[in-house]
């Protein structure tokens, strides 16, 4: 296929003229849930015919509804971690992967911060990585001080045995805290809750990094969470270029920096790993 004909690959140059000139600097990645789509992961806002914004999220995702419902959120919660937790990397998880690989060995930064709480970036081997909504293969205590919930305590979900909840979910099968006997919640940012609630968010280190990215890489994001819009505020008064890959239509209004490229993240980033070189698993 020539090039023309091939707008993939006009594409997929465009995305390795702007990362190949950063050898010092940070190469900063964000990523959304788009990413995981082709994972076959629902989106939260998409127009996937998943999309669990269709289904009360804003309602569920909340501190609000865990405290006045704890066994209808961690039914909610449970049913969606199987689904997430049994999910596999897709090429794009694989290619950004290949691409911290790459930027380090030629003695770059690189970092990636993710907005979702799948498991799939460490599955896929990202090493520097920032998941700055939670994890949903780790929980915490919810009580005040315990020393396994916020501001830094958390547990691996695999350590609790959620047996009788699965069996009988009720009040008294509800997971509990193995120190403290308190609640345990799911460890995730809820939308009521602020991304400085827990230390494993790491919303400092995050800033920081927006503060001194070089180019930024969005990747499957819809720009419609805090983040994204200190990272969009920052770009436009630094002149970082930001470049967006998303298939969907413009999700945002145009920012000076902020290029958008309409493409599937899982067939553009390996031919952009494939145009810088960056070794992808075999
Ligand atoms: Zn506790």
């Amino acid at each position: 296929m020539t090039a023309a004909a091939d707008p993939l690959h006009a594409q997929a140059r465009r995305l390795a003229d702007a990362l190949a000139p950063v050898e010092r600097g940070l190469v900063l990645v964000v990523t959304g849930a788009g990413v995981s789509l082709a994972s076959g992961l629902a989106t939260f806002r998409g127009s996937d015919p998943g999309a669990i914004w269709k289904r009360d999220v804003m309602e569920m995702a909340t501190l609000d509804f865990f405290r006045r419902d704890p066994v209808g959120s961690w039914r909610w919660y449970q049913e969606r971690f199987d689904k997430v937790l049994e999910a596999r990397p897709n090429p794009a998880h694989l290619a950004i992967a290949a691409l911290e690989r790459w930027q380090r060995a030629r003695g770059g930064d690189f970092l990636l911060v993710t907005q979702n709480i799948d498991v799939l970036h460490e599955r896929a081997g990202s090493r520097e990585m920032i998941k700055v909504h939670g994890s949903a293969d780790r929980v915490r205590c919810q009580r005040d001080g315990c020393r396994l919930g916020a501001p830094a305590g958390s547990l691996p979900l695999a350590e609790v045995d959620f047996g009788p909840f699965r069996a009988d979910p009720s009040h008294d099968t509800l997971p509990r805290c193995p120190d403290c006997g308190g609640l345990l919640r799911p460890h995730v940012l809820w939308f009521d809750e602020l991304y400085q609630g827990h230390a494993d968010y790491r919303w400092e280190q995050v800033m920081q990094a927006i503060e001194r990215m070089h180019v930024a890489l969005c990747v499957g994001t819809s720009f419609s969470v805090g983040l994204t819009e200190v990272l969009l505020q920052a770009a436009f008064w630094s002149h970082t270029p930001v470049l967006s890959i998303d298939p969907g239509e413009a999700t945002v209004v145009a920012s000076r920096g902020l290029e958008q490229i309409r493409a599937r993240a899982e067939e553009l980033l390996p031919r952009v790993c494939a145009e810088l070189g960056a070794e992808l698993p075999a």
